[in-house]
């Protein structure tokens, strides 16, 4: 700004140095000619009077810096006075002779070939009609410029190295209020009256300003307290990728400390999933990515936030997908071990059907083979029974309304029905407690108890006993089957509840077992928010015992 004015007022200055020099010369050079003109006039006269008194001698001893000339009436030259008048030529056409010899007064100037010089002439027709003439030379305008041009340049520098001088100086007193001016806090009683709508306008924009950062923090404080409490975490940055903005979630998400000011969205995390769905999002395309951290899965989601189609920020959203991740992974092996264990059966079956379209089965065995078919259909449709109820359980979509149970009724039923396959293996049930009431679904809890009979049944010894017990025990419901069976390893103990874990797959196989049997019993258990536990010794037996919190009255 400086610069700009200084030079302006410079370029005025120079300018108007040059407009007066032009102008002073001018009417100097006006003045001069006219002053001249007029000295020639008086000079002519005052010859002419000496000549029509004294003739020709009055040139005698004549002297005088303007050049004189008389001729007479036909233009012959008489005298000059400076030069030999026999060598000079007739004048009568000369400008001046003419006119003075028609009027009685004549003028005329000639310029020089150069331009450097004009003569001015001046002639006065005398009584005997002869014609005086004086002439003077002059310089030209241009000569005179040319002889002015030094001293006028060394005018004009100092001219210009003056107002340079106090140019700047008068800058400097201009900008002086300006520089003055503090931003924050303008003096709205200073005394230049010409900036104080600039410093109210200040003022008014340092208050709005100051109102917007208030809002802004408070909605800032708002979005911060509304998302501190989000389990997912959150980031958003600007078009550049500086964070604006996160929450606690993302800090432990990620593993980064609180930080301290604003920080480029890759210093959270540099791996190359987080790094391509930023890129993405920056380019103005949602991208999605899963990250994984530790034991953790996150799906990492990052859209861009768009204004009139530029990209003015992004938004970075990561949620825990680990238990998902987990189920879907227990389904996709849940999906493969169904399938597999179907392939048995069905195989078995297929063979089957496959000899008797060929005939080639010897009618006593018959009877053998179709046994065989109703064996393998009966595992298929418990497993099929088996996975429809899991699935049931899994989705929550168990119709039935609780109610209030009796445990050992429950218990006597599910006895009952097993009676002829524990006779078939001579083990020997008995049950022993007190009626023991629980809210819970008849049919879910009945299948429990039955999968864990049946269980003591097929993995017991001959000779072996089942023993279910009902007992209250304080608030809990308390039922257990215990059995002299063959027990489970150590090992396998947390296992066994899994979907189709099998301590001996080919012995569970051979009796009939789907592997979903402590799984439907897990799920049951946990449908009633009862604990099931197990207590087992290999060779000696084992005891599953499922712990309901809470009984009602009987
Ligand atoms: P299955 O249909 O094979 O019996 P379960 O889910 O009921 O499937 O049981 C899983 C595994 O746990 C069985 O294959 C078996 O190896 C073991 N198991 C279950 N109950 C008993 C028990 N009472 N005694 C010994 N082993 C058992």
């Amino acid at each position: 700004m400086k610069r700009s004015i200084f030079k302006g007022m410079l370029l005025v200055s120079v300018l108007s140095l040059l407009a007066c020099a032009v102008l002073i010369m001018d009417v100097l050079y006006g003045y001069f000619d006219k002053q001249a003109n007029e000295e020639l006039h008086q000079q002519a006269a005052s010859i002419a009077r000496g000549v029509e008194s004294a003739g020709i001698s009055y040139f005698d001893g004549f002297q005088t810096p303007e050049r004189v000339t008389w001729m007479t009436a036909a233009g012959t030259v008489i005298y000059d006075s400076q030069a030999d008048v026999s060598q000079m030529e007739n004048h009568s056409d000369r400008e001046e002779f003419a006119e003075a010899r028609d009027t009685g007064v004549g003028e005329a100037t000639r310029y020089s070939s150069t331009l450097a010089e004009k003569t001015i002439y001046y002639a006065l027709r005398l009584e005997d009609g002869s014609v005086l003439r004086v002439s003077q030379t002059q310089y030209t305008v241009l000569t005179m410029l040319m002889g002015l041009a030094t001293p006028v340049t060394i005018v004009l520098l100092c001219g210009m190295l003056l107002s340079a001088a106090l140019s700047s100086a008068v800058v400097k007193r201009i900008v002086k209020p300006i520089n003055a001016i503090n931003p924050e806090q303008p003096d709205l009683d200073a005394d230049y009256e010409e900036i104080a709508p600039l410093l109210r306008k200040i003022h008014t924009q340092n208050q709005e300003i100051a109102d917007q950062m208030q809002t802004l923090k408070k909605q800032q404080e708002e979005f911060r307290q509304l998302t501190a409490h989000m389990r997912e975490g959150l980031l958003v940055a600007d078009s550049s990728g500086q964070v604006l903005s996160w929450n606690q979630a993302v800090l432990e998400i990620l593993g980064v400390p609180e930080p301290s000011d604003t920080r480029n969205i890759y210093e959270f995390n540099r791996s190359e999933p987080f790094r391509l769905a930023v890129e993405q999002a920056l380019a103005g395309q949602p991208a999605e990515q899963v990250l994984s951290l530790g034991q953790r899965s996150y799906r990492l989601l990052a859209s861009p936030v768009q204004e009139q189609e530029a990209v003015t920020g992004i938004m970075v959203l990561l949620l825990d997908v680990t238990e998902q991740e987990h189920r879907e992974q227990l389904r996709r092996e849940f999906t493969s071990n169904v399938s597999h264990e179907m392939k048995t059966p069905l195989t078995a079956i297929h063979a089957i059907a496959g000899m008797l379209v060929q005939d080639v089965i010897e009618p006593k065995d018959v009877k053998k083979f179709a046994g065989d078919i109703y064996h393998e259909s009966s595992r298929m449709i418990a497993l099929v029974n088996d996975t429809l109820r899991l699935s049931r359980m899994d989705e929550q979509a168990v119709t039935e309304q609780k109610e209030p149970v009796d445990l050992y009724d429950l218990a006597e039923a599910v006895i009952a029905r097993l009676r002829m396959a524990a006779g078939e293996k001579q083990v020997s049930f008995s049950l022993t407690g007190t009626h023991v009431m629980v809210s819970g679904v008849y049919s879910m809890l009945e299948e429990m108890l039955y999968n864990l009979c049946d269980n003591g049944i097929k993995y017991n010894h001959e000779q072996g006993t089942v023993t279910v017990s009902v007992l209250a025990a304080g608030r809990e419901g308390v039922l257990m089957v215990q059995d002299t069976g063959i027990g489970i390893p150590p090992e396998d103990q947390d296992r066994i509840f899994e979907r189709f874990y099998r301590v001996d797959k080919s012995h569970s196989r051979a009796i009939g077992g789907t592997g979903l049997g402590l799984s439907i019993v897990k799920h049951t258990a946990a449908y009633h928010n009862a604990q099931v536990q197990v207590s087992s010794k290999p060779g000696e037996g084992s005891t599953f015992t499922v712990i309901f919190p809470e009984t009602l009255e009987c």
